[in-house]
Protein backbone atom coordinates (compact mmCIF):
# COMPACT_ATOMS: atom_id res chain seq x y z
CA UNK A 1 0.00 0.00 0.00
CA UNK A 2 0.93 3.87 -0.64
CA UNK A 3 0.61 5.99 2.37
CA UNK A 4 -2.81 7.12 1.97
CA UNK A 5 -2.79 11.13 2.47
CA UNK A 6 -0.66 10.87 -0.60
CA UNK A 7 -1.69 8.51 -2.60
CA UNK A 8 -5.16 10.58 -2.39
CA UNK A 9 -3.70 13.98 -3.61
CA UNK A 10 -2.84 12.24 -7.32
CA UNK A 11 -4.44 13.61 -9.92
CA UNK A 12 -2.39 12.35 -12.59
CA UNK A 13 0.53 9.14 -12.91
CA UNK A 14 3.19 9.28 -15.44
CA UNK A 15 4.89 6.29 -16.64
CA UNK A 16 7.95 6.04 -18.51
CA UNK A 17 7.59 3.52 -21.96
CA UNK A 18 10.79 1.87 -22.02
CA UNK A 19 11.98 0.15 -18.96
CA UNK A 20 8.50 0.52 -17.45
CA UNK A 21 6.01 -0.10 -19.90
CA UNK A 22 7.99 -2.70 -21.39
CA UNK A 23 10.88 -4.63 -20.43
CA UNK A 24 12.96 -2.45 -21.88
CA UNK A 25 13.53 -4.05 -25.13
CA UNK A 26 13.19 -3.14 -28.94
CA UNK A 27 12.88 -5.64 -31.22
CA UNK A 28 14.50 -3.45 -34.55
CA UNK A 29 14.67 -5.05 -37.76
CA UNK A 30 13.73 -4.68 -41.14
CA UNK A 31 10.58 -5.27 -43.54
CA UNK A 32 11.06 -4.66 -47.70
CA UNK A 33 13.35 -2.53 -46.70
CA UNK A 34 11.44 -0.59 -44.24
CA UNK A 35 12.63 -0.43 -39.91
CA UNK A 36 10.71 -1.77 -37.88
CA UNK A 37 10.28 -1.73 -34.14
CA UNK A 38 8.42 -4.00 -32.23
CA UNK A 39 8.02 -4.08 -28.12
CA UNK A 40 5.81 -6.35 -26.38
CA UNK A 41 3.18 -4.74 -23.66
CA UNK A 42 1.75 -6.07 -20.43
CA UNK A 43 -1.80 -7.22 -20.74
CA UNK A 44 -2.91 -6.88 -17.16
CA UNK A 45 -0.91 -3.44 -17.17
CA UNK A 46 -2.92 -2.51 -19.93
CA UNK A 47 -6.14 -3.37 -17.80
CA UNK A 48 -5.16 -1.22 -15.13
CA UNK A 49 -4.86 1.56 -16.97
CA UNK A 50 -8.73 0.41 -18.31
CA UNK A 51 -9.47 0.81 -14.63
CA UNK A 52 -8.07 4.77 -14.52
CA UNK A 53 -10.22 5.25 -17.78
CA UNK A 54 -13.14 8.18 -16.30
CA UNK A 55 -11.76 8.06 -12.82
CA UNK A 56 -10.14 11.01 -10.50
CA UNK A 57 -6.40 9.94 -11.78
CA UNK A 58 -5.31 10.54 -15.42
CA UNK A 59 -2.38 8.82 -17.22
CA UNK A 60 0.25 10.48 -19.27
CA UNK A 61 3.52 8.28 -21.36
CA UNK A 62 6.72 10.17 -20.97
CA UNK A 63 9.39 8.37 -23.31
CA UNK A 64 12.57 9.79 -24.59
CA UNK A 65 12.42 7.01 -27.69
CA UNK A 66 10.37 8.07 -30.89
CA UNK A 67 8.51 4.75 -31.37
CA UNK A 68 5.14 3.84 -33.46
CA UNK A 69 5.00 0.94 -31.11
CA UNK A 70 4.36 3.04 -28.39
CA UNK A 71 2.11 5.19 -29.88
CA UNK A 72 0.11 2.43 -31.26
CA UNK A 73 -0.41 1.15 -27.99
CA UNK A 74 -1.15 4.34 -26.39
CA UNK A 75 -3.97 4.76 -29.07
CA UNK A 76 -5.29 1.40 -27.61
CA UNK A 77 -5.27 1.71 -24.04
CA UNK A 78 -7.05 5.57 -25.14
CA UNK A 79 -4.05 6.86 -23.47
CA UNK A 80 -4.24 10.62 -24.97
CA UNK A 81 -1.39 12.37 -22.86
CA UNK A 82 2.11 10.75 -24.63
CA UNK A 83 5.09 12.95 -24.00
CA UNK A 84 8.02 12.54 -26.34
CA UNK A 85 10.86 14.08 -25.34
CA UNK A 86 13.55 14.77 -27.66
CA UNK A 87 16.29 15.84 -24.67
CA UNK A 88 17.21 13.91 -22.25
CA UNK A 89 15.37 16.04 -19.41
CA UNK A 90 12.03 15.08 -19.29
CA UNK A 91 11.13 18.22 -16.79
CA UNK A 92 9.91 20.95 -19.07
CA UNK A 93 8.05 19.31 -21.57
CA UNK A 94 6.17 17.31 -18.31
CA UNK A 95 5.49 20.40 -16.80
CA UNK A 96 4.16 22.39 -19.76
CA UNK A 97 1.74 19.50 -19.74
CA UNK A 98 1.13 19.43 -15.87
CA UNK A 99 0.60 23.01 -15.97
CA UNK A 100 -2.09 22.64 -19.07
CA UNK A 101 -4.21 20.54 -17.16
CA UNK A 102 -3.67 22.92 -14.24
CA UNK A 103 -2.26 20.20 -11.96
CA UNK A 104 0.81 20.56 -9.44
CA UNK A 105 3.93 18.74 -8.89
CA UNK A 106 2.13 17.77 -5.60
CA UNK A 107 -0.65 16.28 -7.11
CA UNK A 108 1.25 13.63 -9.46
CA UNK A 109 3.11 9.87 -9.07
CA UNK A 110 5.52 9.07 -11.62
CA UNK A 111 7.16 5.69 -12.75
CA UNK A 112 10.67 5.40 -14.13
CA UNK A 113 13.24 2.68 -14.63
CA UNK A 114 16.54 4.79 -15.84
CA UNK A 115 18.42 8.01 -14.89
CA UNK A 116 16.74 10.46 -17.72
CA UNK A 117 13.45 9.86 -15.37
CA UNK A 118 15.49 11.28 -12.27
CA UNK A 119 14.77 15.27 -12.37
CA UNK A 120 11.20 14.01 -12.41
CA UNK A 121 10.86 11.61 -10.04
CA UNK A 122 12.81 14.76 -7.30
CA UNK A 123 10.15 16.58 -8.25
CA UNK A 124 7.05 14.02 -7.80
CA UNK A 125 4.80 13.30 -4.87
CA UNK A 126 4.85 9.67 -5.32
CA UNK A 127 8.08 8.67 -7.30
CA UNK A 128 8.10 5.30 -7.68
CA UNK A 129 10.69 3.07 -8.89
CA UNK A 130 10.07 -0.41 -10.80
CA UNK A 131 12.26 -3.50 -9.80
CA UNK A 132 14.63 -3.87 -12.39
CA UNK A 133 15.29 0.12 -12.13
CA UNK A 134 18.70 1.41 -11.93
CA UNK A 135 19.83 1.54 -8.06
CA UNK A 136 20.27 5.26 -8.41
CA UNK A 137 16.75 5.54 -8.89
CA UNK A 138 15.57 3.15 -6.37
CA UNK A 139 17.75 5.42 -4.08
CA UNK A 140 15.52 8.53 -4.76
CA UNK A 141 11.89 6.80 -5.26
CA UNK A 142 9.69 6.44 -2.16
CA UNK A 143 9.08 3.20 -3.42
CA UNK A 144 9.67 0.16 -5.40
CA UNK A 145 7.53 -2.33 -7.20
CA UNK A 146 7.91 -5.93 -6.78
CA UNK A 147 7.09 -6.32 -10.08
CA UNK A 148 9.47 -5.50 -13.28
CA UNK A 149 8.70 -3.30 -15.85
CA UNK A 150 6.55 -5.04 -18.89
CA UNK A 151 6.20 -7.66 -16.03
CA UNK A 152 3.55 -6.11 -14.28
CA UNK A 153 5.05 -2.90 -12.58
CA UNK A 154 2.04 -0.51 -13.95
CA UNK A 155 -0.73 -2.68 -12.91
CA UNK A 156 1.02 -2.94 -9.20
CA UNK A 157 1.33 0.26 -9.17
CA UNK A 158 -2.58 1.14 -10.70
CA UNK A 159 -3.94 -1.33 -8.07
CA UNK A 160 -2.13 0.25 -5.28
CA UNK A 161 -2.78 3.49 -5.65
CA UNK A 162 -6.45 2.72 -6.65
CA UNK A 163 -6.22 0.93 -2.88
CA UNK A 164 -4.55 2.98 -1.10
CA UNK A 165 -7.38 5.54 -2.19
CA UNK A 166 -10.28 3.13 -1.44
CA UNK A 167 -11.07 3.29 -5.12
CA UNK A 168 -10.63 0.06 -6.37
CA UNK A 169 -13.73 -1.87 -5.91
CA UNK A 170 -15.62 1.04 -7.32
CA UNK A 171 -13.32 1.02 -10.37
CA UNK A 172 -14.09 -2.50 -10.90
CA UNK A 173 -17.85 -2.11 -10.88
CA UNK A 174 -17.39 0.80 -13.21
CA UNK A 175 -15.50 -1.59 -15.98
CA UNK A 176 -18.45 -4.41 -15.61
CA UNK A 177 -21.00 -1.24 -15.66
CA UNK A 178 -19.26 0.42 -18.73
CA UNK A 179 -18.97 -2.40 -21.16
CA UNK A 180 -16.15 -0.65 -22.88
CA UNK A 181 -13.63 -3.61 -23.47
CA UNK A 182 -10.03 -3.32 -22.06
CA UNK A 183 -7.27 -3.60 -25.31
MG1 LIG B 1 13.06 3.91 -19.20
Amino acid sequence: MFDATIAKRIRLVGFDVDGVLTENDAWIGEIDDKRVEFKRFDIQDGFGIRLLRGGPIEVAWVTGRKSPSTLMRAAELKVTTVVTVEAFNKVPAFAAVLAEKKIGWDEVAFVGDDIPDMPVLRRVALPIAVANARDEVKAICRYVTDARGGHGAVREVIDRLLKSRGEFDAAVADFFAGGDAPS
